[in-house]
């Protein structure tokens, strides 16, 4: 990738949407090119600085519901308006250049048309998993040591999670970060299988819904729930080998859950 790709894929690599392949791509550039750098810096401090200081409000239910009316009466909707939540780019850089009232508006026509309906489960640790996949998001301790790794999330959770290594099948543990799903926080274990990362998420059973296995975004995932936890593992990794994963650790949360 060069400097003028990565340029017009800048606004998505923040947004995270790009396809796993160009997020590599994209950041790999990113790592060796310290003038894109600059820029993307400037950008994350732009969309912070939007997100910490400007005013938006929530558009009350009647208001959405006569735009949504207004939009059908003109035959430019079906009702269903499917408008992401993410960060208008071009609109913002934009709007930088121009007053700040500018912003001001095109945050609050967001929130005015953002859908009500909040992420599933599923889409929360997807995004995770994706952002993972960013440059120096794959890990907060970064350690193939299981010793290292356990140790590193007491004090940061109510709970202890397993840390197993299954190098030796396989499967490198690559350290330990924190996350936030479900509204609360959960222990994220990354782990490579040749070329591919997996993600496993553990947080203790009750309180979050739990939700089913299956594809989602084109990632695989995995849920099930064992000793008193739920775990999800979510790659791109294919079905069959990420079954078999779950049941390599399945096995040994077994062997290392303390029986009374
Ligand atoms: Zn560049």
């Amino acid at each position: 990738m060069d400097c003028t790709e990565f340029q017009s894929l800048i606004a998505a690599y923040i947004d995270e949407e790009l396809s796993v392949q160009d997020l590599l791509r994209a950041a790999s550039h990113l790592n060796g090119c310290a003038g894109c750098e600059a820029d993307y810096r400037q950008m994350l401090q732009l969309r912070d600085a939007v997100r910490a200081n400007a005013t938006s409000h929530v558009a009350p239910r009647h208001l959405r519901a006569r735009i949504q009316n207004d939009l059908k009466r003109a035959g430019k909707s079906d009702g269903s308006m499917t408008l992401t939540a993410g960060w208008p780019w071009r609109w913002i850089r934009l709007g930088a250049a121009l007053a700040c009232a500018t912003v001001f508006s095109v945050v609050l026509g967001l929130q005015v048309m953002a859908p009500a309906s909040v992420p599933g489960l599923e889409e929360e640790l997807v995004a995770s998993h994706y952002r993972s996949l960013l440059v120096d998001h794959l890990t907060d301790v970064a350690s193939s040591d299981q010793h290292t790794v356990k140790p590193w999330f007491t004090g940061k959770l109510d709970f202890s999670p397993p840390v197993l290594d299954l190098t030796s099948e396989g499967f490198a543990l690559a350290g330990g970060r924190l996350d936030y799903i479900g509204r609360r926080p959960v222990a994220a274990l990354a782990y490579r299988h040749r070329q591919h990362v997996i993600n496993l998420f553990v947080w203790p059973e009750g309180g979050t819904s739990s939700g089913k296995s299956g594809t989602v975004q084109g990632f695989q995932m995995v849920h099930w729930t064992q000793s008193g936890m739920h775990y999800w593992l979510v790659s791109d990794l294919n079905r069959e080998e990420l079954e078999g994963f779950k049941s390599l650790l399945s096995k040994d949360i077994d062997r290392a859950t303390p029986k009374g």
